[in-house]
């Protein structure tokens, strides 16, 4: 990385009228297509952005090869990135201690970092109790003096029994960085239970998907546990995150995944509850239509399907894959049935997802109330000004008849 972290002088990109436009409407991103010059700069440098006549607009993350370019760091001319660096940290810990605080004890694990939304673009620091496990998606963020810091700064503050490194081979693809294997950062502990909402979950810092966990769910499974009754299903279940939950209040609970791997952690997570549910391994559209043509009834359906929606493009497809799952989970429910249904696209809109929910009650034949229109845990920010922050939608609603 060049120039090092932390030197004054600081390479100048220069971006056009539309960048700084985009800037001034509050963004933090600048695409490849707005930049003016940004000649011999190496990639995952620390730059000064400037309009096109130098004026100075702040300090960035420059990445040579992804579309967005220019992810800001800073209005301000940063001249010590490492110190900033570890004040953003302490930041962001410190918010999560303010809004989640001491109200909630029955929960250690949570999101400690969110990219842009705690104004460190490319790092994700998720905690799962005593293990810390962290994603870099930024070149810069990559650089070895950035890793020494961030880690030097989570030990310090949170003292964890280990830290781990979960790599997306895709991300490190589009951002040109060497294949890098998930391995522990720090110390030697490879696994711990962790609490969400007094539920008890088993991580495996090598295992599953994401970070380890959905916890950007924590508040949604809190919210469908108070509406939740009767016979439940919960579609694409993972490790039984809704499941769980729901088990606390329903007679009868399925989980439904197509992957083995998870449903085995989802009977342990169960296990450790003391609770019974089942697991199903299949693919839900293909399940959901079988019990949707054999009459099968429940009282309580959560769908929670992975991201449909990767880019814009795929909008209309998604739309049409939500709807399919949402008409039948809605001729499945009982009156008075409770439907939990959710998208992680960020490219589907709240309106959009809404439209296409009232689409499918009127093709079900059904009267659905809205309950709670919700979104991420609040542990996930969201940065006004920056839509991209803000992508998990969780409708809950109830089938009058
Ligand atoms: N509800 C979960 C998260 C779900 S993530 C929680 O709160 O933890 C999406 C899940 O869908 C993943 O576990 C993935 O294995 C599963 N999945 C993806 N495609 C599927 C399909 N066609 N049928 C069933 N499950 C699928």
């Amino acid at each position: 990385m060049s120039p090092t972290p932390g030197s004054s002088v600081l390479p100048k990109v220069k971006i056009s009228s539309r960048g700084v436009a985009r800037l001034k409407s509050g963004h933090v991103w600048v695409y490849r297509s707005d930049i003016v010059s940004a000649e011999g700069i190496s990639a995952g440098s620390v730059v000064v952005v400037s309009d096109q006549r130098g004026k100075s607009l702040g300090t960035a993350f420059y990445s040579s090869s992804s579309q967005i370019a220019i992810r800001m760091l800073s209005r301000e001319a940063a001249a010590d990135f490492p110190a900033l660096l570890r004040q953003r940290i302490a930041d962001a810990i410190a918010y999560r201690e303010t809004i989640l605080g001491g109200a909630d004890r029955n929960t250690n694990g949570y999101r400690l970092i969110f990219s842009e939304a705690d104004f460190l673009p490319g790092l994700i620091v998720d905690r799962y109790n005593d293990i810390l496990s962290l994603q870099v998606l930024t070149q810069v963020m990559d650089a070895d003096l950035v890793r020494e810091t961030v880690i030097s700064e989570l030990a310090e503050h949170l003292d964890p029994a280990s830290i781990v490194e979960r790599v997306d081979p895709r991300v490190r693809e589009l951002e040109t960085l060497p294949p890098r294997s998930s391995v522990l950062l720090q110390g030697t502990k490879t696994s711990t239970i962790f609490t969400m909402n007094g539920v008890q979950f088993h991580f495996d810092v090598l295992e599953g998907q994401k970070t380890g966990a959905f916890l950007d769910q924590r508040e949604n499974y809190a919210a469908t546990a108070q509406y939740a009754h009767g016979e439940a299903l919960d579609v694409f279940c993972y490790q039984g995150g809704f499941a769980l939950h729901l088990a606390a209040r329903c007679s009868q609970v399925t989980g439904v995944d197509s992957s083995r791997p998870a449903l085995e952690v989802a009977d342990q997570n169960a296990a450790l509850n003391g609770r019974e549910i089942e697991w199903i391994e299949a693919n839900a559209f293909d399940l959901l239509k079988d019990y949707a043509a054999s009459n099968r009834r429940y009282d309580t359906i959560v769908l929670d399907p992975p991201a449909f929606a990767k880019t814009k493009r795929d909008l209309d497809s998604a739309l049409r894959g939500y709807k399919e799952l949402n008409l039948r989970a809605l001729k499945m429910l009982r009156p008075g049935g409770i439907l939990v249904t959710c998208s992680c696209s960020y490219h589907v809109s709240q309106a959009n997802f809404l439209e296409m929910l009232a689409a499918a009650a009127l093709d079900a034949h059904r009267s659905l109330r809205l309950v709670e229109v919700r979104g991420q845990a609040k542990d996930h920010p969201i940065l006004l000004n920056v839509p991209e922050t803000a992508y998990l939608k969780c409708v809950i609603g109830s089938v009058s008849h």
